[in-house]
């Protein structure tokens, strides 16, 4: 295919466009901290087709014991960003965190502590790669989901 009907069918099938700005917060961090995982919120709107718009990336304090390897934000700052955003006209659309190892995939740890609902995107510290996923409704696996950028 040309790589202009590619990209009008890959923006077509996808269901988050993230914007630029957003992927170099969240790339930037993780890039930042190196062997730690960084973390934060995603923030923007979803459309009336249930499509995401991913306008911001919101770097929150990584509250977790051992950062190398898992990442935990309490629920007073879920609340404090919902706040934020709700005064912006925006929504917390999901979370992010960073592996330093290298690697999109969710581990066991992230699992176990994502909620339905929202989006979780995994950055891949030393590609700069960035994945998104949702958890599925009966909380056992996480489905990836596509996303594009404008
Ligand atoms: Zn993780």
């Amino acid at each position: 295919l040309p790589e202009s009907i590619f990209a009008v069918l890959s923006k077509r099938l996808a269901e988050i466009r993230l914007e630029s700005g957003a992927r170099a917060t969240m790339v930037g961090a993780a890039q930042a901290l190196r062997t730690h995982e960084c973390c934060g919120a995603l923030i923007g709107r979803t459309g009336t087709a249930g499509d995401s718009e991913v306008l911001e990336a919101w770097p929150l304090p990584n509250r977790a014991e051992d950062t190398a390897h898992e990442y935990l934000i309490p629920a007073d700052a879920v609340r404090a960003v919902e706040a934020l955003a709700r005064a912006r006209d925006m929504d917390v659309l999901g979370f992010y965190h960073s592996h330093p190892d290298g690697s999109t995939l969710p581990s066991a740890t992230d699992l176990e502590r994502a909620w339905p609902g929202y989006l979780y995107a995994v950055i891949d510290a030393s590609a700069g790669a960035v994945r998104f996923w949702r958890l599925e409704e009966d909380r056992s696996a996480f489905s990836p989901i596509e996303s594009c950028e404008p």
